[in-house]
């Protein structure tokens, strides 16, 4: 099974060029302010690409999520209709088991910030073990998450999580453009597929992961 993985878009969708694959998977913010002309817009990208599987989850940016579930999910199914928007929830797709979340730790105060600590915890609790792709919309502490001023901002409860429960092929995420890139520890592929830059720029390639 191939997976393309992107994430953090941001609007700029439309400049990425996407690689064939079975799964299309977006790791969060894919807008600005989470507005709805934003989710609209990429929705119809969405629906438009061929891959046969879509698996989208919300970032801290896209506000519609958190703040009219009913609208942003319908938006979605009316303009892609094969897409899986996980919320701590997971799907199957040929005998591979996906979960999705896009909680991260507060900063700030956006859509889906959570304090560090116990409620970050009780959402990573949700995820079963034999999760095989995970995707969060941000990180595990110490995994592609170094922010350009030196410091890793990555969650310390889903790295717990990873070092004593989980044990995914693959876990995308986003989130800390800086860190896009790969990284493989313990038998699982760690992915930060943001496709923008720290700088907003949709340089970033997207990133193939066979699995
Ligand atoms: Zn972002």
């Amino acid at each position: 099974m191939r997976l393309v993985c992107i994430s953090d878009t941001h609007n700029r969708h439309d400049a990425l060029r996407l690689p064939r694959g079975d799964v299309l998977i977006h790791a969060g913010d894919f807008t600005g302010m989470g507005r709805v002309q934003e989710v609209e817009a990429f929705a119809r990208w969405f629906g438009a690409q061929s891959h046969p599987h879509k698996i989208v989850v919300a970032g801290n940016h896209d506000w519609l999520f958190e703040r009219d579930h009913t609208q942003a999910r319908a938006l979605l199914a009316r303009h892609c209709p094969t897409a899986h928007y996980l919320q701590d929830n997971g799907v199957d797709i040929a005998g591979v088991r996906f979960w999705g979340s896009p909680w991260t730790p507060l900063f700030l105060n956006w859509a889906f910030n959570l304090k560090r600590g116990q409620p970050l915890a009780a959402k990573w609790a949700l995820i079963p073990a034999d999760t095989q792709v995970l995707i969060t919309h941000g990180p595990p502490l110490g995994v592609l998450d170094l922010t350009r001023h030196g410091l890793n901002v990555g969650c310390e409860e889903l790295a717990a999580a990873l070092e004593k429960r989980l044990r995914p092929r693959v876990h995308v995420f986003g989130h800390i453009h800086e860190g896009y890139g790969t990284y493989e520890r313990n038998g699982t592929q760690f992915v930060n597929a943001s496709s923008c830059t720290e700088f907003y720029e949709p340089t970033n390639v997207p990133v193939v992961i066979d699995c």
